[in-house]
């Protein structure tokens, strides 16, 4: 381990602690390890793996305050927001453990002997997780991982590796054998590339930009090695006429600012049916205003900063001047890598706030005429992850769902991620689902197998 990092807190920008960072020999070194634990770990009886992982879930959970605590000083999440993630880590991992003594082939019909499927595991597994949520995304790919047999070598984001290195040490207390789920902080050039380049990892799985994604697959297309893909997103609010607009316009900053609006399902484009407009907005101003932007410390607080000065001035590029802004909400001053919920208004519809993933605390609303313009204005995108339609009329709920071309919706409120239902996006937003009942399957091969009853 040559290089490290400090780790910086992005509500004072104060350093929070230092780590040492992966190499490329320590990276392959730790695969090598992964790859001979699996060997053992593959053959644990499927029980004792399920009770392994629910002593890990239940480690999560009594170590969930420390958990959120690290992840405020690292990240900069409201408190209240790293107790529901720390949380959601314990629930995902329980969930998982109900896997090992349910993953069940078939057994079908054939003359002359007996047909059997087996769900195999693939090996070592290389997860690999963005800065925005470190605990969730990171949880969505090993648990699940873990459950179907695999090992899992996994790298946080450079900017975050506190609750991930928590989560390791975690499970080691917990039981799990030597080398099954290993953390390796270091940089996605370096630790990342090594997952997609080693021979020795049989599956990636990679949650962060669009950009790297497709590299991923790229490099992963060389070895024909599977991989899952969560990127980007650009998701409408589409508010129609006959919704409770009250209720639209109270829920939307949320929608979109929450976590600062680095969320991958953040509803960045708020339609607006243009009959509703003036009142939507009027409702959404005082909404905006009431957000409380302060320090993720505290209780009361409903956002934090940015995760880095340098992100910051990449969400400041798509507000250069004030000629878009209809309105904005508050900020504090002084250290910390602060920017005030912002909605604009752009008349071009091919402006780039209108199609570019920013990340940031920034809305763009748009007016439209009827169903169908809601329609193709939501899938003028590159992207399709999330999405919400508001309205009261059944059959529009229905119409509209179907016609936006996205992975996960929701109709009259904001819900998108259960770990107990699906999630993944369509288009450049994805490539595959995690989470759900299926997602164990995902790393497995089918394997079918003939008895001759001769
Ligand atoms: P990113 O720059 O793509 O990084 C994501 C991860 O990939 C990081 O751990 C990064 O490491 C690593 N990485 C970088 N270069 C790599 C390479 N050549 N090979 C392998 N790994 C490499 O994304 P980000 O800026 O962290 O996260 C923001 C993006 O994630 C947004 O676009 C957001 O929409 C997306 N996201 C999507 C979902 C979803 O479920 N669809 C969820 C959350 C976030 P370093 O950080 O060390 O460079
Ligand atoms: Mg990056």
């Amino acid at each position: 381990m040559t290089t490290t990092y400090d780790v910086i807190n992005p509500a004072t920008e104060q350093r929070v602690t230092t780590v040492d960072l992966f190499d490329e020999a320590a990276t392959d070194a730790a695969i090598a390890r992964s790859r001979r634990a699996f060997e053992t770990w593959r053959q644990v009886a499927p029980g004792d793996r399920a009770r392994l992982l629910r002593r890990f879930a239940e480690a999560v959970d009594a170590d969930r305050e420390r958990l959120a605590q690290l992840e405020v000083a690292n990240s900069g999440h409201t408190i209240g927001n790293a107790r529901w993630e720390a949380g959601n880590v314990r629930d995902v991992i329980a969930y998982y453990s109900a896997t090992p003594e349910r993953l069940i082939g078939q057994q079908i019909p054939v003359s002359g002997g007996i047909d059997v499927t087996f769900h195999e595991p693939l090996g070592v597994i290389g997860v690999i997780v963005p800065w925005n949520f470190p605990m969730p995304i990171a949880s969505w790919g090993f648990a699940p991982a873990l459950a179907a047999g695999n090992t899992v070598v996994m790298k946080p984001a450079e900017l975050t590796p506190m609750t991930a290195m928590r989560l390791a040490e975690l499970a080691l207390d917990a039981g799990l054998p030597e080398d099954v789920f290993q953390v390796l902080p270091g940089k996605g050039s370096v630790v990342g590339q090594r997952f997609v380049d080693s021979p020795d990892v049989a599956k990636i799985v990679f949650t962060g930009s669009t950009d790297v994604g497709r590299q991923v697959l790229a490099g992963c297309a060389a070895q024909i090695k599977p991989v899952t893909l969560e990127l980007g997103g650009k998701s409408a609010n589409v508010v129609f006429a006959d919704a409770d607009i009250e209720q639209a316009a109270a829920t939307a900053p949320s929608a979109v600012f929450d976590n600062a609006g680095q969320d991958c399902c953040a509803r960045s484009r708020i339609l607006v049916e243009r009959t509703a407009y003036d009142e939507f907005m009027a409702a959404f101003e005082t909404a905006v205003g009431r957000v409380v932007v302060a320090d993720p410390a505290d209780d009361k607080t409903e956002m934090g900063p940015l995760i880095s000065a340098a992100h910051r001035d990449r969400v400041s590029s798509y507000v250069p001047d004030e000629s878009l802004v209809a309105f904005r909400g508050t900020a504090p001053d002084g250290p910390g890598f602060w920017f005030p919920p912002t909605v604009l208004t752009p008349t071009d519809p091919r402006d780039r706030v209108l199609h570019e993933e920013i990340f940031g605390p920034v809305v763009a609303v748009v007016p439209f005429d009827d169903e169908a313009e809601a329609i193709r204005i939501a899938n003028d995108s590159e992207f399709g992850l999330s999405g919400s339609i508001w309205t009261r009329d059944i059959g529009r709920a229905i119409r509209v769902s179907r016609g936006i071309e996205s992975g996960n919706l929701s109709v009259n409120s904001h819900s998108s991620v259960r770990y107990w239902t699906p999630f993944g996006g369509f288009k450049a937003s994805g490539l595959g689902r995690e989470l759900g009942p299926d997602a164990p399957l995902a790393f497995t091969e089918t394997k079918n197998v003939f008895f001759a009853d001769n």
